[in-house]
């Protein structure tokens, strides 16, 4: 999930009505390796590894729109705020990013020092005492694994680290079923143990371990909204690559324009993420997306990639290439759109459906299907996509 920042460069920008401005920041980012991404500022796009989002020109005079992009959770954020005062937005972006990289800190899987990985080492041993965030996303978290029937497990590592995805293919490979039933012994959600009036978690059986990587962007964007919040901004968006969770309205009044990544690019395109199928309106949500795109390599003809299906330790193979989910916050979204993923189009569905949240599923053959609540919302761009019947 988060691997340690190679690199950061950030930009600092004001959107006044009507105006052009370009720039370019080049980041480094594992979904899809060295990049350089161009950000166009009218409409403003903010580029990310799965959603392109659009900003539209403003209506207020005094209004402007302030955006910074820095590499956090080896990935590429973006942070939008509009406010009429430079120095209050920077101010509310400075404290997004403090969020941002706090959770990063506490929940890193890869980082020795992380809360995580305390808990890791001492799984069957004992319990660790650990800080309110990382209490609440775990408890939030099982929260989930109980709402989807396990398909979201944060106790998939032992299994997770078996598989090497990396770009050109070189490294990538399948583990053998041997390795992935051993580590599936120790895939159980329900053998985490969260003692809320000691705040200890507590990891039943040596070997166990937990990666947050399918939810911890989404509660990053949901802890950066709060302190942008709590400085008075009025609308923000806060993307941490796919995982977006927005507020308030833009220059124009309008929800959030945010675009859906085309799941099944030309072959040969270096930058997939600029290539959008559809896009709607958010408004006071997040969106996140979970697809079979993002890393994977193919062997044989046979895709593998990095969302797995706890029942069988390998890649999800559900009928479905891409699901977003949009939800009240970001924890959901991005841990819901990976456990639909997995689910598949009809259990998705339901499950989105019972829980009164909306969707947006492409199935293999590019049939997308729709929430009710979403009919009507979403514009389709890509004529190779068609609602389904
Ligand atoms: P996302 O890109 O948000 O769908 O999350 C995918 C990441 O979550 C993977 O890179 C793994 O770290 C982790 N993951 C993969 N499959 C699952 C699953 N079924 N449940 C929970 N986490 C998963
Ligand atoms: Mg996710």
């Amino acid at each position: 999930m988060i691997l340690k920042v190679r690199s950061q460069k950030t930009e600092y920008r004001s959107q006044e009505t009507g105006k052009k401005k370009k720039s370019e920041v080049r980041s480094q980012n594992t979904d899809h390796g060295p990049r350089t991404t161009k950000l166009l500022f009218f409409p403003v796009c903010v580029l990310c590894s799965v959603l392109f989002v659009l900003f539209l020109s403003g209506c207020s005079k005094k209004d402007q729109m302030f955006k910074e992009s820095r590499i956090l959770m080896d990935t590429y954020c973006t942070i939008t705020v509009v406010s009429d005062s430079r120095e209050k937005a920077r101010e509310a972006i400075d404290a997004g990013y403090a969020e941002i990289k706090k959770i990063e800190l506490l929940l890193n899987y890869f980082s020795e020092t992380s809360e995580i990985a305390a808990i890791n080492k001492a799984a069957g041993v004992r319990p660790v005492r650990v800080s309110d965030e990382t209490l609440e996303i775990l408890k939030k978290t099982i929260d989930i694994s109980i709402a989807t029937g396990g398909a979201f497990d944060p106790t998939l590592a032992p299994v997770i680290k078996q598989w090497k995805f990396s770009k050109d293919n070189s490294e990538s490979s399948v583990p053998s079923d041997r390795a992935v039933r051993e580590g599936l012994r120790l895939v159980d959600y329900r053998k985490i143990t969260v003692d809320t009036d000691a705040s200890k978690v507590y990891l039943r059986d040596r070997g166990m371990e937990l990666d947050l990587g399918g939810i911890a962007k989404g509660y990053g964007a949901d802890k950066a909204v709060e302190a942008i919040r709590a400085r008075g901004i009025k609308a923000a968006l806060v993307a941490i690559a796919g995982d977006i969770r927005g507020f308030g309205v833009n220059l124009s009044g309008q929800g959030w324009k945010v675009g859906i990544q085309n799941p099944r690019p030309a072959s040969g395109s270096d930058r997939p993420w600029e290539d959008i199928f559809a896009v709607l309106h958010l408004k006071d949500r997040a969106i996140s997306t979970s697809g079979d795109y993002q890393r994977f390599f193919i062997i044989n003809g046979r895709r593998y990639h990095h969302i797995l299906d706890p029942d069988t330790g390998f890649s999800a193979e559900s009928g479905l290439i891409s699901a977003s989910v949009i939800a009240p916050e970001g924890y959901l979204s991005d841990s819901l759109s990976t456990a639909v993923f997995v689910m598949g189009p009809e259990r998705g569905m339901k499950l989105l459906e019972t829980m009164g949240l909306d969707g947006i599923l492409v199935r293999a053959d590019k049939r997308v299907l729709l929430t009710g609540n979403l009919k009507g919302k979403i514009e389709i761009l890509n004529s190779e996509y068609k609602l389904a019947e």
